[in-house]
């Protein structure tokens, strides 16, 4: 049996960074950017207010105050989005509100509160200005929030909300990026009826299919269903075939030592057993290879396969184990690890047959410090015991039993994958 971390690496190292696609930017979140973005345009493109007031000479408003206001000429009202048709000449100034190009001759912006505009009625014809401003003041310039030709976003950024935001500014409605995966999910288990159909006696429903689609959505892949394939070689062979177009299957169930566990068997028949048991619980059985094939569209494939065990706990973390960094690599991300932080534990675990143990929690933080509760029973058919948590905790190996009060690492599910390394 290996360990979690060899599993992990002999993952990765058959994991490939898939090709750039071009999308538009709103389809674009979650993915990775692969192209340097530059600007062709100036952020932004004229000299502008800053503020709502009058566009004056500075030289003009020498000697202003409260008691002496200058008084001058107003010539003209100008909005963002319109360029006056007006000079500033001296003893004169244009109406300008926050965005609008600074209008011919004017260096700087009289707010309007410092005027006496709120005293006047309607549009003035003349405005005093009731202190000194310095040339320059509340102009924003051309060019100084981005200059044309600069390097704005490069290659490898992940695009965020503020990165979608940027792209528009620039005026870019589409972008290369690394493709998203697309993962196709197959279960396994004669006893798994569809949520689409009533619950006949001895079934249960089949809840792998989308625990595992939703991490798939979640982590930014493509899911494509299978459906459920019953515990026979023929069965398991004709629907994985339907996959592999897929950049990777990932099946549940039937990979242990149950009469019926055919998954490695195909495994190995089919493709390539790399490993099929890791020192962990809950999830000692997941196998992990390569299946080959000829796809729907007449095209030999040799597509990754992961089998996650069938227990619904069991396969949700093994899930945000092993396939969650697979898919995060595909799309072409560095940070594939969730934070680690380390909490008082408040119950005792045993450890008893020496495997990693990962344990639902929910971290809790109390002045200042981290307290990680169990989510109950952990059986690993216990799907609410997921539900319930934030996290999972770790038990090394080697250790027999964490008592209670112990400082344990936690690795945060609901965080995301870390900023750095
Ligand atoms: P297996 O690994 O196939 O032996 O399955 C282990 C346990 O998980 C059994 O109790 C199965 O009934 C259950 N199980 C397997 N697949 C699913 C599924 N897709 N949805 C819900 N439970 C499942
Ligand atoms: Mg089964």
């Amino acid at each position: 049996m290996i360990s979690v971390e060899q599993a992990l690496e002999k993952i990765l190292s058959r994991v490939d960074v898939l090709e750039e696609e071009q999308r538009p930017i709103l389809d674009s979140m979650g993915q990775v950017l692969a192209e340097d973005i530059y600007s062709t345009i100036d952020i932004p493109p004229l000299d502008n207010s800053a503020m709502d007031g009058y566009a004056v000479r500075a030289e003009d408003t020498r000697g202003a105050s409260q008691q002496s206001p200058r008084f001058l000429r107003v010539i003209d009202t100008v909005m963002a989005g319109s360029i006056s048709g007006y000079e500033v000449e001296p003893g004169t100034a244009v109406r300008i509100m926050t965005g609008a190009p600074i209008p011919k001759g004017a260096d700087s912006i009289v707010r309007f509160e410092d005027t006496d505009e709120t005293e006047r009625r309607g549009t003035p014809g003349e405005v005093g200005i009731l202190g000194e401003v310095k040339a320059g003041l509340d102009i924003r310039r051309a060019g100084e929030n981005i200059a044309r030709g600069s390097i704005v976003l490069s290659r490898g950024v992940v695009i965020r909300p503020p990165e979608v935001g940027v792209l528009a500014s620039l005026g870019r409605s589409k972008v290369m990026v690394i493709r998203r995966p697309t993962v196709a999910i197959l279960v396994t288990g004669g006893e798994l009826v569809d949520i689409s159909r009533p619950l006949p006696t001895g079934k249960i429903y089949n809840s792998n299919t989308y625990s595992v689609a939703a991490l798939v959505r979640h982590y930014g892949g493509i899911p494509k269903i299978l459906g459920v394939a019953l515990d026979s070689e023929d069965s398991l062979v004709t629907k994985l075939q339907q996959g592999l177009d897929a950049d990777m299957l990932i099946t549940t169930g039937g990979v242990s030592m149950g009469d019926y566990d055919v998954v490695k068997d195909v495994l190995a028949k089919e493709g390539e057993v790399v490993f099929w048991k890791i020192r962990m619980k809950p999830g000692k059985p997941v196998a992990f290879g390569r299946i080959k094939g000829v796809s729907k569209a007449g095209m030999a494939r040799n597509i990754l396969h992961l089998g996650l065990p069938g227990n619904p706990v069991s396969a949700m973390v093994t899930f945000e184990l092993f396939a969650r960094p697979a898919i995060l690599k595909m799309m072409g991300k560095k940070n594939l690890a969730k934070p680690i932080i380390e909490a008082v534990i408040e119950a005792p675990i045993v450890n008893e047959d020496g495997r990693r143990i990962f344990t639902r929690a929910v971290v809790e933080k109390r002045e200042g410090q981290y307290f990680a509760r169990l989510t109950g029973p952990q059986g690993s058919g216990i799907l609410t015991s997921m539900s319930l948590a934030n996290g999972l905790v770790f038990v090394p190996e080697d250790k027999a039993e964490v008592k209670q009060g112990e400082v344990v690492q936690v690795m945060m599910l609901d965080w995301n994958e870390e900023v750095s390394g």
